[in-house]
């Protein structure tokens, strides 16, 4: 079972991928969390990536999928779960030959649901390790120690687009680029819509329920 989990940032594909990672041995590709792993080890692909991320704008999508087709052609059998991308339609479309020429087919497309004004109350709440990237929320899911990573120790930061001006950027981009990708997962008759509200086990169970 391979599967797109997508949504508005902030639609918690993060957290539901890490829990699919562990509950079901898949494999996580995240795309911001490979651009954010490029910038920490200052490659050029990290340099080319950072004003955009920065700014809240898309990543060009050549630069993306040359960089998910890295990983595609390496996955050695392994399930995987897409998660943030694609999210264009050239992006899509580009998936479609990538994932033609490495024999891979995508089963579902689980579109996680969440209204406008509940994403920016957790954009500009949330706070992520610094070390091992768990996320957590100033109200919502506090740390055990002000702004220490219960899981590894190391230190909480606010993401530089979790500002405000920058998520209203990245709403903006989502809805012109990403939203269009409903309509066409589900002219490929992959789409499945899941509520992103609620309890993080409770939406955990709407996904597995959805595959
Ligand atoms: P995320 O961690 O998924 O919220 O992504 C953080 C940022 O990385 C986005 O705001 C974009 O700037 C960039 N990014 C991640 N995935 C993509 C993608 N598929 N296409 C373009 N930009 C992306």
């Amino acid at each position: 079972m391979n599967i797109i989990l997508f949504g508005a940032p902030g639609a918690g594909k993060g957290t539901q991928s890490a829990l699919l990672v562990a509950r079901k041995k898949m494999r996580q590709i995240s795309t911001g969390d490979l651009f954010r792993g490029h910038i920490k080890q200052q490659t050029r692909l990290g340099t080319e990536a950072k004003s955009f991320m920065d700014a809240g704008k898309l990543v060009p999508d050549d630069i993306v999928v040359g960089m998910v087709e890295d990983v595609l052609k390496d996955l050695g059998g392994q399930n995987f779960i897409l998660d943030g991308f694609p999210r264009t339609v050239p992006q899509a479309e580009s998936l479609d030959v990538m994932l033609m020429n490495n024999a891979l087919k995508i089963d579902k497309a689980v579109f996680l649901d969440v209204p406008k004004d509940e994403l920016m109350a957790r954009l500009t709440g949330r706070r992520v390790c610094t070390g091992c990237g768990a996320t957590y929320h100033v109200l919502a899911k506090k740390p055990k120690a002000p702004g220490v990573c219960d899981l590894c120790g190391s230190k909480l930061e606010q993401r530089v687009d979790d500002k405000e001006d920058v998520i209203l950027t990245r709403l903006n981009a989502y809805e012109a680029s990403t939203a269009p990708l409903v309509d066409y997962f589900k002219k490929k008759g992959q789409f499945v819509s899941v509520s992103g509200m609620g309890e993080t086990e409770e939406i955990y169970k709407r996904i597995a329920g959805s595959l």
